[in-house]
C-alpha cells in the first residue's frame, strides 16, 4: 500500500500544482498557479480552508476559473461552501467553472445557490459544460480536456458511466496532465504522455482492473511516459 503525504507539490518556474488532498469517497482539492493566475481543481470537501490558509482572501476572490473533472461528491464537495464564501467576502469579478457536459451535479449546485442567494450574490457564475474536447487557451493556460471512462454503481446492482473528463493544463512549454478519476483508457495513455507531470488516480485496491479506476499498476505504467508522476486517490 502506498502511503500518501498530502500535500503533494510540483514547481517548475511559474508554473506549480499543489494537491491538498485526493482520497476515494472523502475529498480532492488541487490548486493550479501559472504565472499570477490560479484554477482551482475538482473543490471537494476541504477546498475553501485549504486554499485560504494557501494563498489568502485576496487572492482566493481573485480567482477566475474552476474545473472540474466530473461530479462525483468527493470532487465537488466544496463547490458549495466556495460560491457562498465568495458572495459573503463580495467578489466582483466573473468565475467560470468548466465541467464535463450533463454533469448534472454542478449544474444542481449552481441552481440551487443562484434560488437561494437570488438577490444577494455580487459576482457572475458562467458554467462551461464541456462538449467538445477541444483545446482552449484561458489566462495563457492551454487547456486539453480529453474524455475518460468513469463508472458509478446504482442501487440496482448495475453501472452507469459517469460524465468525466480529465484535463492537460499547458503554460511555458510544460504540461500538466490531471487524469481525473477513470480506468485504465487510451486517451488518458496519450495524454499523459510525455508531459512534465502526470498526476493520475489509483484508486482501485485490487489486481483485476475494472471501469472506475485503475490499478496502482495501470497507474504506474502510464505515469512511466511522463517525466514524472504523481498517484493520487489511492485508497487508505
Ligand atoms: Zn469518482
Amino acid at each position: 500500500m502506498l502511503e500518501q503525504k498530502y500535500p503533494l507539490s510540483w514547481k517548475k518556474k511559474k508554473f506549480s500544482i499543489k494537491i491538498f488532498c485526493s482520497i476515494p469517497n472523502i475529498a480532492t482539492g488541487i490548486l493550479l498557479k501559472a504565472g499570477d493566475t490560479s484554477f482551482i481543481i475538482d473543490p471537494g470537501d476541504g477546498i475553501l480552508r485549504d486554499l485560504n490558509k494557501e494563498i489568502g482572501v485576496k487572492n482566493l476572490l481573485g480567482i477566475s476559473q474552476v474545473f472540474v473533472s466530473h461530479g462525483h461528491h468527493d470532487h465537488v464537495g466544496g463547490v458549495w461552501s466556495l460560491l457562498t464564501y465568495l458572495r459573503v467576502m463580495q467578489k466582483k469579478t466573473p468565475l467560470t467553472i468548466y465541467y464535463p457536459n450533463e454533469c448534472v451535479e454542478i449544474e444542481s449546485i449552481f441552481h440551487a445557490f443562484e434560488k437561494v442567494y437570488s438577490h444577494s450574490i455580487t459576482y457572475k457564475i458562467v458554467l462551461k459544460a464541456i462538449k467538445k474536447t477541444n483545446s482552449f487557451v484561458t489566462k495563457k493556460v492551454t487547456v486539453k480536456p480529453f474524455p475518460v471512462i468513469h463508472k458509478e454503481h446504482l442501487h440496482t446492482g448495475g453501472t452507469r458511466q459517469v460524465p468525466a473528463l480529465g484535463y492537460n493544463f499547458s503554460f511555458n512549454g510544460m504540461t500538466i496532465c490531471y487524469g481525473g478519476d477513470t480506468a485504465y483508457c487510451e486517451d488518458l495513455v496519450k495524454h499523459a504522455k510525455g508531459v512534465d507531470l502526470a498526476v493520475l488516480e489509483a484508486g482501485h485496491d485490487e489486481e483485476t482492473p475494472d471501469e472506475m479506476h485503475m490499478t496502482m499498476k495501470e497507474a504506474v505504467s502510464i505515469g512511466k511516459s511522463a517525466k514524472k508522476y504523481f498517484l493520487v486517490h489511492v485508497p487508505e
